[in-house]
């Protein structure tokens, strides 16, 4: 028999009142727009590194690419609030949430998005939180002991203050010569940015170049893009049409 969850989750449509539920475990905000929720399943889930879990909260679900790896005991997800006035719908309520808060799960992960290991050759091209797979993949491929592949983790932001999870990559960077990590700003000029001594512009335009001087081969390399449809849009214009692999995961409709 399945119990409804409405009283916990909000939900009044009697199809979401069925599925079962996650728990807030823990929260940390970073910018006034970005923040990480992990949540604890009430029921068994298991993912591959690169799936997403559809969560929800008042008649409304939405996917989100799981950052944690499968070894890791509560789900990682790292979200970006998408004020109203800019279209958001669950996130605004996500954010107003607090530990001991209760959403929706859907029971199974879904998505494609993952490593794809007949290339040793990963570059994994992510905006703000487009990383989040990314995260999972290299925490994962790490905790098994593998060997054999490489990971380039290219990261845009508007400011340097979103790359989240920047400590963590740098770290495994220095201690992992297969991990490489190449965070750019696209609003160097930004009094936010006045700091910043890294790479500067979209990381669609930036890319190219840095494949190229890392000697990549196309036949071992596969290109992974995720998040902006526009960022995935311009590298497949920019190296897709020059035979170069890759694989997408697109966070929303370009015309949204
Ligand atoms: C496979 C998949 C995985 C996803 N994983 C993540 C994730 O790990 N983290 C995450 O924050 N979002 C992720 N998203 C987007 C997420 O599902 C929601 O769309 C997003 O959280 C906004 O929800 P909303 O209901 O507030 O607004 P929506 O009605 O869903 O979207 C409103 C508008 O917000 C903008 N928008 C949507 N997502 C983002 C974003 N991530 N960053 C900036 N602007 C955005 C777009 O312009 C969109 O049209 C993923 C989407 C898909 C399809």
């Amino acid at each position: 028999m399945t119990t409804s969850n409405a009283a916990v989750t909000g939900h009044t449509d009697p199809r979401l009142q069925k599925l079962p539920t996650a728990k807030i475990v823990r929260r940390q905000d970073y910018t006034e727009d970005l923040f990480k929720i992990w949540i604890e399943p009430s029921v068994p889930f298991s993912f591959r590194p690169g799936q997403y879990i559809t969560i929800g909260s008042q008649n409304i679900e939405r996917p989100y690419s799981i950052a944690s790896a499968p070894y890791e005991a509560e789900i990682e997800l790292f979200i970006e609030h998408v004020l109203p006035e800019h279209g958001g719908k669950l996130t605004p309520l996500l954010y107003a949430q607090h530990v001991g808060d209760i959403v929706s799960m859907r029971p199974r992960p879904k998505g494609i998005f993952t490593l794809d290991e007949r290339y040793t050759d990963h570059v994994l091209v992510g905006t703000v939180t487009g990383v989040a797979p990314y995260v999972s993949y290299v925490r994962q491929f790490l905790h098994d002991g593998k060997s054999g592949h490489r990971f380039w983790v290219m990261e845009g932001a508007s400011h340097w203050d979103e790359f989240i999870y920047d400590e963590e990559f740098i770290d495994l960077s220095k201690a992992h010569d297969f991990i490489k990590f190449v965070p750019t700003v696209s609003r160097p000029n930004a009094e936010r940015n006045k700091d910043w001594q890294g790479p500067t512009g979209r990381v669609n335009t930036i890319v190219e170049e840095y494949v190229e001087s890392w000697g990549l081969a196309k036949e071992n390399t596969l290109l992974y893009l995720c998040g902006n449809p526009g960022m995935i849009e311009d590298v497949k214009e920019r190296m897709g049409t020059k035979g170069w692999n890759y694989t997408e995961e697109r966070f929303w409709k370009e015309d949204e």
